[in-house]
């Protein structure tokens, strides 16, 4: 008989033959340590729970709870037994959850009991039978109910190209899609990473993203099961508490505003990092005054890779120094087995689609089959909507998504060129540059400017500064100085926002 190919099955056989050694170990006021036995045990009694509700192969189980230990469970019970995982942001409201709870139909919806009022009321009328609560006490009907059952479990056997999670992707032009990640994707994207990352034994990895995403979900979790590595979990990101744990592990992941949040930390130091291995930062662009700030603080280069939750992790700057240098302001090469290509590229700046190819890329988006035809390509590349080049030495710069490319009197203006232009000048902490209608231009490229703590910036010099350096299409048309700029759950800026914000700025 063929090997079963479930990913929770290559999670489990990793676990080490300690079993009563700590797994997982929570932080805050009454610290809990989860053994590797335990995992075994709760993820058996929650997939024996799902198997006795009958439900039809293929099920969904959606989840809208806030981050816990047992919400990680859950996610490895539905795997075990063999239904498809609806990781749910918990921030979205009834109307977001109304379009979620229609397009995936699941069978059974977990909330956190503070919801369950209203989030039960949409899924009874959408049809979906079963709804139990989870909390971040390890209350609700979800244990209450999963202590009945036994606490072995036989996992279901699954083929790698059968679906094991729906993400919905965070949409913000139009409605959100669900992109239907299989065993084998997530499985061998977690080998290779394990295997490119040099995960070790002894590693403990600090886990402080949120687990709905595929950085906290995916590229850490299996990253530390799929070693049988300890993980030093918190319930929400803190930076003080955070870096106090730092002297105990050996790998963090992180997006760049927790980073950012990091060095603000006065106490932020080399001796603090001494037992660290590994920093990994993506989700979005890591600043070049991040990258350098953190190496000379913590003598600690980040590694910067890229990837979506389409596809998961994509490329990586090298882990060994032997394959080359971790270059400041780009997402590194295709990692192993994984092929990147740049399509129609622009004569000048080599800046084209980004498409990707390998087993890493999903299988399409749930119920739009017309969608997933237009964003392969005839020869079966999944086009990214990202948008950059790959210089001399094989490594991706992205310069911005295909969407927020901005295009001012017919030229074309790549985002980042712009801000990587304004983030190098003096009191400048960050800018986001979009492009919004403007009479004559088509677009105007609109540049908006956070200054650094204590500056205050002229607008009109900083424009004059940009023009010494880039070509006048590409200047700024205004510069708007504001205190911060708008981020989702994962640290991207929220550019849409902004253009429907800032839209009206040329009227007349
Ligand atoms: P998501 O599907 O929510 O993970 O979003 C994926 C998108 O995030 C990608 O298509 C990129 O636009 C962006 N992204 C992810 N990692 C990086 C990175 N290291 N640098 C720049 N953009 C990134």
């Amino acid at each position: 008989m063929s090997l079963n190919a479930n990913l929770f099955v290559a999670l489990r056989d990793a676990f080490p033959a300690q079993r009563d050694s700590t797994a997982i170990e929570t932080t805050g006021e009454t610290p809990l340590h989860y053994r590797w036995s335990d995992l075994d045990a709760a993820t058996a009694r929650i997939a024996n729970l799902l198997d006795s509700l009958d439900l039809p192969a293929g099920s969904r189980i959606a989840a809208h709870v806030d981050k816990s230990v047992e919400a990680l469970m859950l996610y490895l019970a539905v795997l075990r037994a063999g239904f498809v995982y609806l990781p749910l942001n918990p921030a979205y409201q009834a109307g977001e959850m109304r379009h979620f709870l229609s397009d995936a139909e699941p069978a059974v919806v977990v909330c956190s009991p503070a919801n369950f009022g209203w989030l039960s009321k949409l899924a009874f009328t959408g049809g979906c039978t079963h709804v139990f609560t989870l909390g971040t006490d390890r209350r609700g009907s979800l244990l209450e109910r999963a202590t009945f059952h036994p606490d072995t479990h036989e996992p279901a056997r699954r083929e790698a190209s059968d679906l094991a999670v729906i993400l919905y992707t965070s949409g913000t032009t139009g409605r959100s899609k669900g992109a239907m990640l299989t065993h084998g994707n997530m499985l061998s994207n977690a080998r290779t990473l394990k295997a490119y990352w040099n995960w070790q034994p002894g590693d403990v990895l600090v886990h402080a993203l949120p687990i709905f995403h595929i950085h906290g979900l995916f590229v850490a979790c299996h990253g530390a099961l799929l070693n049988g590595s300890r993980m030093i979990w918190f319930d929400r990101f803190e930076a003080p508490a955070v870096i106090a744990r730092l002297p105990d592990a050996t790998v963090f992941m992180g997006v760049p505003t927790m980073y950012v949040r990091m060095l603000g930390e006065p106490g932020l130091s080399a001796e603090l990092c001494r037992s660290m291995r590994l920093f990994v930062s993506g989700s979005a662009p890591l600043l070049s005054d991040t990258f350098t700030a953190w190496q000379q603080r913590t003598g600690h280069t980040i590694l910067e890779r890229y990837g979506m939750s389409e596809t998961v992790m994509i490329t990586s700057n090298p882990y060994d120094a032997a394959d080359g240098k971790r270059k400041a302001g780009t997402v590194g090469r295709p990692l192993p087995g994984v092929e990147v290509r740049v399509a129609s590229p622009d004569a000048d700046s080599g800046n084209g689609g980004i498409e990707v190819r390998g087993p890493n890329v999903f299988a399409g988006y749930w119920r739009l089959p017309e969608k997933t035809r237009e964003e392969f390509t005839a020869d079966g590349w999944f086009r990214t909507g990202d948008v950059g080049h790959l210089d001399a030495e094989g490594y991706l710069h992205i310069v911005g998504r295909a969407k927020d490319l901005v295009i001012s009197g017919g030229f074309n203006v790549y985002p980042a060129e712009v801000e990587s232009v304004i983030d190098a000048m003096p009191g400048v902490q960050e800018s986001a540059v979009i492009g919004v209608p403007h009479p004559d231009f088509g677009e105007a490229v609109v540049a908006v400017v956070v200054p650094r703590a204590g500056v205050a910036l002229d607008a009109e010099v900083l424009t004059l500064a940009v023009k010494g350096q880039l070509a006048n299409f590409k200047v700024p048309k205004r510069v708007l100085v504001v205190p911060d700029l708008p981020r989702n759950a994962m640290g991207k800026v929220q550019k849409n926002l902004l253009r429907e914000q800032h839209q009206g700025l040329f009227q007349p």
